[in-house]
């Protein structure tokens, strides 16, 4: 029986290279918490959770969960999903629950000297094609500049995203189209943004005119009007239709199979609240046959990696939309790769993801990084 020694959670703040904006705001930097968990052998697991709002989660309400939880004894670390019953279920913060639980499936990664992805018991390694996002900028010039660049920094891209705000929205799909390689498919994600299903329709149509392939529209409408989303999902015969906003977690997935209301879901570890919940999501969008992409929010690598594990291994997982980490200086090591237009993980044990001392101190100095200790409890 394996039991953990000690526990830290960590204020994590690294800033980003550029600000970045979509339907609902504009953010500079991302921040986590970071859960460490060292068991009694020595082995390290490391997660991160991230509040945010699409979740009904603060940073708030993150505090509370963290500082409320508490340990008699030190808590067994045998199984990450007895861990999740026992200890996390109940918490309300969806990013506490989230950054032990990917701290958990890292540690019994490396307990069992595998890659987190083998613990899964599912199909064999297989990757699948990831997306990076073009944000909406504010002239179309500045558009078609971030189209260009990641074109030039990711040439073997085969999906691009493209957020879309309900307004010229045809003009901004056409000036990336006119500045990027033919024979790309697309992920158009509204976030919510039109609110009139028979208008968004007719909008998507036009712009998939212009670009070609388009493999799946995002929440195009408001999260909490089912019938909304089912009646662009009924009239959308040349792409699929995902929920994001509208699939926070288990339950949402069922209305949405109950309802007819999308053709798929983005499942995002920090809405469903850890990986333990994401896979059982992903067993009903199997049995009920969606399909799914796994994306993320302004998430730090350990977060994305975790996210990724599950992708490469479950066949109802068709794209990825993991790149919250690219844009961020490193503070440590990170197994995940991108190559050919796929997220890649190396073969080592647990998630592959550790902060490295020196890095983070040096990050710090220069302002990048702010650390601050939230709770370290040695049993
Ligand atoms: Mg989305």
């Amino acid at each position: 029986m394996k039991r953990i020694a000690r526990i830290q959670i960590q204020r994590f703040d690294v800033l980003l290279d550029e600000p970045y904006t979509v339907a609902y705001g504009t953010f500079d930097r991302e921040f986590g918490y970071l859960v460490t968990v060292t068991d009694t052998d020595g082995n390290v697991g490391v997660g991160l959770g991230t509040p945010c709002d699409e979740a009904y989660d603060s940073p708030q309400l993150a505090l509370d969960g963290f500082s409320g939880m508490t340990f008699e004894e030190p808590p067994m670390c045998d199984s990450p999903i007895a861990f999740y019953n026992e200890r996390l279920r109940d918490i309300k913060s969806p990013a506490v629950r989230c950054g032990f639980d990917i701290a958990m499936w890292d540690l019994a990664g490396k307990q069992q000297g595998t890659p987190t992805y083998n613990l899964f018991a599912r199909g064999a390694y297989r990757v699948k094609p990831n997306s990076v996002t073009v944000c909406i900028k504010p002239t179309l010039q500045a558009t078609a500049h971030e189209a260009r660049e990641i074109i030039r920094k990711y040439p073997h891209l085969s999906l691009m995203k493209i957020k879309l705000s309900g307004e010229g929205d045809v003009e901004r799909c056409q000036a990336i189209r006119d500045v990027v390689p033919s024979g790309l498919g697309y992920i158009l994600d509204a976030n919510q943004a039109y609110t009139d299903p028979d208008h968004g329709f007719r909008v998507m149509k036009q712009i998939r005119e212009i670009l070609g392939e388009i493999v799946v529209i995002e929440q195009p409408t408001p999260r909490e009007d089912i019938e909304a989303l089912a009646r662009i999902t009924k009239l959308v015969n040349f792409s699929k239709v995902y929920a994001d906003e509208s699939c926070v977690g288990e339950a949402d997935v069922q209305t949405i199979v109950d309802r007819s209301a999308a053709h798929g879901v983005n499942i995002k570890l920090q809405k469903a609240g850890g990986i333990t919940p994401a896979l059982a999501m992903l067993a009903l969008v199997e049995k009920h046959n969606l399909t799914a992409m796994l994306g993320c929010m302004m998430e730090l690598p350990m977060a994305v990696a975790a996210a990724a594990h599950i992708s490469v291994v479950h066949d109802s997982v068709v794209v990825t939309d993991l790149d919250s980490d690219l844009a961020l200086f490193s503070v440590g090591k990170t197994a995940l790769g991108f190559s050919e237009g796929a997220r890649t993980i190396q073969d080592i044990s647990g998630l592959g993801c550790a902060v490295e001392e020196p890095l983070a101190a040096e990050a710090e100095k220069r302002g990048w990084l702010a650390r601050e200790s939230v709770l370290d409890i040695s049993f």
